[in-house]
């Protein structure tokens, strides 16, 4: 049991210093953005509200304290043998490593639109999800900014399905890592993708800081997490978009 907390003090600090060197990375660039000339290309044209970053600092720390609990669940279900992550990189054909990131990218982001769409329902909504839209603009701190019992929504879902599927562990690591970049560049309140990719088909299925930013907006459109699919398919999706 000791053991197990001591693997949750590593989890937090190392998630801790993601958040701070990630969004700080972030947020200096968004400011410097918002200082210049170029100040357009901010998506939401309103200020800040008093304290919102200090706030969202505070949320998005004990977030990582509960993802770190769950990063250490996993682990420890690593350990015993409970889980279908795997070491070898042969193991299942070389094949099966971007088709595993796929199909776990795909059942991520539905489970994360359907819960999303739950979490919207008012009952929920005031006690669930309401300290992420507290920012009406986000900035590159809201990526973490949660309410406990929604942080706990989202962490659940990556140890179920490791339990299930099998992925190899740098698959793995690749997708936290992209779980991470994606997290902080659709609150970034400013679109970093080029022009060119953002009107490619596939661009179009892509979740980006304008897809994001209109969520805050407007609230009852763009639930999703990665891609844009579920929006289409259920008619969700901003008529901001859709141009
Ligand atoms: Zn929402
Ligand atoms: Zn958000």
């Amino acid at each position: 049991m000791a053991n197990f907390f001591g693997f949750v003090f590593i989890f937090f600090a190392i998630l801790l210093i993601r958040y701070f060197i990630t969004a700080g990375f972030f947020f200096s660039y968004y400011l410097k953005t918002k200082n210049n000339k170029t100040e357009k290309k901010i998506l939401s044209q309103r200020p800040l509200k008093k304290n919102q970053v200090r706030k969202e600092i505070y949320w998005s720390v004990i977030s990582s304290g509960i993802f770190a609990f769950f990063g250490a669940i996993t682990y420890w279900l690593w350990l015993n043998d409970f889980t279908a992550i795997y070491l070898d990189p042969a193991k299942f054909g070389y094949w099966y490593l971007p088709v595993s990131l796929i199909i776990i990218l795909l059942l991520h982001e539905t489970y994360y639109y359907w819960i999303h769409r739950a979490m919207h329902v008012p009952k929920i909504y005031k006690v669930v999800h309401k300290v992420h839209h507290d920012s009406l603009s986000s900035t590159p701190w809201t990526a973490f900014s949660f309410h406990p019992w929604e942080s706990i929504l989202e962490a659940l879902i990556l140890p179920i399905l490791l339990l299930i599927i099998p992925l190899n562990v740098y698959v793995l690591l690749f997708y936290l890592l992209f779980m991470t970049f994606s997290s902080f560049v659709n609150h970034l309140d400013i679109e970093i993708y080029p022009e060119f990719f953002r009107k490619s088909s596939f661009g179009k299925l892509w979740i980006d800081a304008t897809h994001h930013h209109y969520h805050h907006k407007e609230f009852n459109t763009n639930y999703g997490l990665f891609f844009t699919f579920w929006d289409k398919w259920m008619n969700t999706e901003s008529r901001k978009m859709q141009n």
